[in-house]
């Protein structure tokens, strides 16, 4: 019973990607629309190349009826025939595979820098639902298989296409009724074509997915080789890595042996029917006119290979349809909600959240009536367990995530009606987790619309985030390279550069969520007093590693399971001996020890 419900299923899916398949590869063919002109071109010269196929039929027919007359005046012809055939024929080839190439190079080129460019405005829960071994590989593998059906395919169905047609224009020319009969496998193997298209494209889809599993582990182990060392985890990679690559290798070995068995099967039927019309054609033809029948049989000859190199084809395509479905799929994604039209050079700085709720699974509430009001230029402090969503709340006031319940105000302007350009411009955020580019410390400092600060900019937010010190003391300076997301750093030297990053930016809103953690209490204190300088004039949000650090915030608001439960300056907080106090009183602890 279940089982054949699955069948059903299964069914009803192949359909949809049947439907959808035509769309897919309409929607390609839009992308040509560009190039039409060199699209013609590659098309004319396979038609050329393709003409001369028959060509091959007629200097047959030719020499076969020469060969009684043995009249040695035009003899020369032949070889002239033979090279001008080949030049002609050569010709055709260049032009259709070279404009060809052309087009489909630039589609390729078209449809990664989409990919990337829309992963570039696609909203966070997007990044935190797809793993970036899926979305890496679409962009590197996916890509490359859509090349092949753009490409490769492309090329051998036009040429090969017209070959066919040109061949059976020939063949019907000779002899239509022969022909006509020749024609009859043409439905048995469009069926057969048709069937075996399906089940390449569920293949193909499959193999995208495994390989963006073979993509995500490789990745996670290279990020994470230290904690698999130091945990031991070498077996566990291996045979992670080694399922994921034996699915793969298995799914891209029944994608041959579909392709396998589907091109003999076709040539079988093409070998029957033409041994018929041999035998029709030998028993009618034949006697009569010995040099159209040696045409004939010739240029029917021609025919195996065109349809071979077709049928073979048919898996290139259907793995290019797989490809590009997910491609377009990633591409109709919705981009970030940016339809507000506030626009504004500076804001003053007044942040006002009232009863915000927010949830990032639409379930589990992370954020419950949060209502804040901070006035222009002050500091707020949030302090709170691990968990507790602080990171959250700070990652909402930039609109990384939408909220849905409740108001931001920014300057008494909801933030969802800013553009997103203008919002994020006013905030300058240092992040828990600091990320940084394999560049240049500075263009890491300088970087996205800082790249144009001038220098000095630049060298004087390093001084004040206490960076020159270890910048200096590299080996170009600040024109040194460090690694691929600063791996050659320290945790305090990133979060300096972070630091120094947001400074650079002089927004009016600071938010820093741990800036400091990574730091020792020395350096930090260093940094604290730049950062309060700094703080004077704008209004910052400071989530606090260690409270000794808040101390001197206008207000300190204490949350816990995502609620605001208690707030006020330090004095005040102490005194009231609730959940800050016995935050303070631990670290006390710590520090002491
Ligand atoms: P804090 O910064 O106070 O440590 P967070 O704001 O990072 O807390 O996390 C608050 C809660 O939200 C936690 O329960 C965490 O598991 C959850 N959370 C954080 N980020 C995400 C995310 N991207 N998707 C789903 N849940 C998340
Ligand atoms: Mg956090």
């Amino acid at each position: 019973m279940s089982s054949k419900k699955n069948k059903d299923v299964a069914a009803s899916l192949d359909e949809q990607q049947f439907q959808t398949a035509g769309q897919v590869y309409l929607r390609l063919l839009s992308y040509v629309k560009p190039y039409w002109f060199y699209f013609s071109l590659s098309i004319l010269g396979f038609i050329i190349f393709a003409g001369s196929q028959p060509a091959f039929a007629v200097l047959m027919e030719y020499l076969i009826n020469a060969i009684p007359k043995n009249d040695p005046s035009d003899r020369w012809l032949i070889p002239v025939w033979l090279m001008s055939i080949f030049a002609v024929r050569g010709l055709g080839h260049f032009i259709g595979s070279y404009y060809s190439s052309r087009v489909s190079l630039a589609i390729v080129h078209t449809l990664r820098t989409q990919l990337f460019n829309q992963l570039t405005k696609m909203p966070g829960y997007y990044f935190d639902n797809n793993n970036s071994g899926h979305l890496i590989s679409r962009i590197t593998f996916n890509v490359t298989q859509v090349t092949g059906a753009a490409t490769e395919a492309f090329k051998v169905i036009v040429r090969e296409g017209f070959t066919v047609i040109g061949l059976l224009g020939y063949l019907f020319y000779q002899d239509w009724k022969l022909t006509l009969i020749f024609l009859g496998v043409g439905p048995l193997i469009g069926v057969l074509v048709w069937q075996v298209g399906l089940r390449l494209r569920r293949l193909s889809a499959k193999v995208q997915g495994s390989m963006g599993d073979v993509t995500h582990i490789a990745s996670e182990m290279i990020n994470g080789y230290r904690v698999m060392r130091s945990f031991g985890g070498q077996a566990y990679e291996s045979k992670r890595f080694d399922d994921a690559s034996t699915k793969n290798t298995k799914q891209n070995l029944k994608i041959v042996t579909t392709s396998a068995i589907n091109t003999p099967v076709i040539q079988f039927l093409v070998a029957g029917a033409m041994g018929f019309v041999m035998f029709l054609a030998l028993t009618y033809m034949g006697t009569s006119d010995p040099g159209a029948f040696v045409a004939y049989i010739t240029a029917a000859g021609l025919m195996p290979k065109p349809v071979r190199q077709l049928s073979e084809v048919n898996s290139t395509i259907q793995k290019g349809i797989a490809a590009a479905n997910t491609i377009f799929m990633q591409l109709d994604e919705k981009v970030e909600v940016d339809s507000g039209s506030h626009v504004t050079t500076r804001v003053r700085g007044e942040l006002n959240i009232k009863h915000l709720n927010f949830s990032y699974d639409g379930e589990n509430a992370v954020l419950k009536d949060i209502n804040l009001h901070i006035k222009p230029g002050q500091t707020v402090a949030l302090v709170g367990r691990s968990g507790s969503g602080k990171t959250t709340l700070a990652s909402l006031i930039p609109r990384f995530y939408q909220h849905a319940d409740g108001d931001i105000l920014l300057d008494d302007v909801p933030i969802q009606d800013y553009t997103l350009a203008s919002l994020r411009d006013q905030i300058a955020l240092v992040s828990q987790q600091v990320t940084l580019f394999n560049d240049t410390v500075y263009n890491n400092i300088a970087y996205g619309t800082l790249s144009d600060a001038p220098e000095e900019a630049v060298v004087a937010a390093a001084k004040a985030a206490h960076a020159l010190e270890f910048i200096n003391d590299m080996p170009e300076g600040l024109q040194t390279l460090i690694g691929e997301d600063g791996v050659r750093l320290s945790g305090g030297q990133r979060q300096r550069l972070a630091i120094a990053r947001a400074l650079l930016k002089d927004a009016p809103l600071l938010i820093l969520d741990e800036a400091t953690s990574a730091l020792d209490t020395e350096s930090e204190r260093g940094i604290q007093e730049a950062l309060e300088a700094v703080m004077k004039n704008r209004t910052t949000l400071v989530i606090a590693h260690r409270l000794t650090t808040i101390e001197n915030a206008h207000h300190i608001v204490v949350m816990d399971a995502g609620k605001i439960v208690e707030q006020g300056n330090h004095q005040s907080l102490i005194a009231l001996r609730g959940y800050y106090a016995k935050l303070h009183a631990m670290q006390f602890e710590e520090e002491t020890e």
